[in-house]
């Protein structure tokens, strides 16, 4: 392989993902941590670790002077980023790509043209791929009034540099509306550094539904068939699978030429994800709409490489090392289907709010061809407060969507991890339910069917 070595500027279980791919070419990797994550199996996996700081991620995960400091006493060649943290940050890939090294990702160039949700709406706008109705950047409240009043309430507020759900705020009038500009342009400017927003109307009772790309060097986009992830809280993701039970082949066709059509323009290389909302109705066909490109490897990667047989981190790792996609990947077969559940610490009795603490007990059933547990954590892991809440994906595959939901219910129940709340237990009755067995949930299923707050 090209790379030599590689550092993994991430923790849990993606940055264990990434070792194993990396052991598997023959990449020597690197890992980082914080203090409080030294010992987790991730650091002890990788053929190096350094502890570059502490607990809240400024001085960690996202401290890139630390990381390329990292990079560069230990020789590596390459950094992936992961998701999250720096993973789709412009200035950290241009930073290393100037320290002499290749970030596991598209240029930055790329990760600029796509990154805003704005200026990835005019993309695809260019594209030719329909975008949910809905404004530019506004500043003014009046503006933002009179626009509201012409997409029709409810509309959804959106900071434009929003992500993981954050940033968003639905108003069905115009009271509503105020109240949601104002939390959006709060929460866009805390965690975003950004209180640029905009105006999407509401699509009611959607399906979230996304395709995966994989683009080389040489001009070739391929799409790596959708992801439906519609059992969502708070806008975020809780159980994804391939392929979507709802489209209609047309559709699907559609939607993967969409999202090849809006890469190809963003001249993007590497993986990234184009995220799109399903309307379906009672329409056969059903409409759908761009909603983002998310520049990285996603959380729910793992569904794709099942039914695909290919594995995401190689194909990154082999474009970023200048190979052609043709040569990467012969025919492209989807086999059969897979899904993910996201094992969170949280209470869902609680408005899913984060559960962090020590865990006590940690047991998975054993991963075989057609289940597969992707996890950061064992016993007497600690699971700090400071980042993202997710312990564990327990990913099953089935020759048929009904054999593959039957697998992963199988496989959570034999799950248990103690010492934290979890959400564990809203698995089964999503499984179980019969508007989910027919694919027609839409993204307010724990809400309107579960009765869960969020
Ligand atoms: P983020 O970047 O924060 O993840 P997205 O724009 O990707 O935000 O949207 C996340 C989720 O929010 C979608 O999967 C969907 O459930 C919901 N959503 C976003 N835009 C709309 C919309 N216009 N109408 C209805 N739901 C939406």
């Amino acid at each position: 392989m090209y790379f030599k070595r590689l550092l993994i500027a991430n923790r849990g279980e993606i940055a264990r993902r990434i070792i194993r791919t990396a052991r598997e070419l023959g990449i020597e990797t690197v890992a980082i941590s914080s203090d409080v994550d030294a010992g987790l199996p991730f650091t002890s996996e990788a053929d190096a670790h350094f502890v570059i700081g502490a607990a809240p991620p400024s001085e960690s995960y996202l401290h890139q002077e630390k990381i390329l400091d990292v990079a560069r006493r230990t020789g590596a060649d390459a950094i992936h980023p992961g998701y999250g943290f720096l993973a789709e940050n412009a200035t950290f890939a241009r930073r290393v790509a100037e320290a002499g090294l290749t970030f596991i990702g598209p240029k930055a160039e790329a990760i600029g043209r796509v990154g805003g949700k704005l200026d990835a709406r005019c993309l695809a706008v260019e594209a030719g791929v329909p975008v949910v109705p809905g404004t530019t950047a506004l500043t003014d409240f009046g503006v933002a009034e009179r626009e509201a009043e012409r997409l029709g309430y409810p509309v959804l507020v959106k900071a434009a540099a929003g992500g993981g759900g954050i940033g968003m705020a639905v108003a069905a009038d115009a009271k509503a509306l105020e109240r949601g500009v104002a939390e959006a342009k709060k929460r866009g400017a805390t965690f975003f550094g950004s209180d640029v927003i905009y105006l999407e109307k509401l699509i009611d009772a959607p399906a979230h539904v996304e395709v995966q790309i994989v683009a080389d060097h040489y001009g070739h986009v391929m799409a790596l068939g959708e992801r439906d992830c519609t059992i969502q809280r708070r806008h975020q993701k809780v159980v994804e699978e391939t392929p979507s039970p709802r489209l209609q082949p047309s559709t699907r066709r559609a939607m993967m030429a969409a999202a090849v059509r809006l890469m190809q323009r963003a001249e993007y290389t590497n993986a990234g994800t184009v995220e799109m909302i399903y309307a379906g109705g009672g329409d056969a066909r059903g409409a759908f709409y761009f909603l983002e490109v998310n520049s990285r490897i996603q959380v729910e990667h793992p569904v794709t490489e099942m039914v695909t047989g290919r594995d995401i981190v190689a194909l990154q790792l082999g474009i970023a090392a200048g190979e052609r996609l043709s040569d990467l990947i012969d025919v492209q077969r989807i086999n059969g289907c897979a899904i993910e559940a996201r094992i969170c610490a949280e209470n869902p009795e609680r408005k899913f709010f984060p559960s962090p603490g020590v865990l006590s007990r940690v047991v998975f059933p054993d991963s075989t061809s057609d289940l597969r547990i992707d996890t950061g954590i064992v016993s007497q892991s600690l699971v700090p407060p400071h980042y993202d809440s997710l312990l564990a994906k327990v990913v099953a595959w089935g020759p048929t969507r009904d054999e593959a939901i039957e697998r992963l219910k199988r496989a959570l129940a034999e799950t248990v991890i103690e010492g934290v709340k979890t959400n564990l237990s809203i698995f089964q009755p999503v499984l179980d339910h019969p508007v989910f067995r027919r694919g027609d949930h839409d993204t307010r299923f724990l809400k309107t069917h579960l009765g869960y707050e969020y």
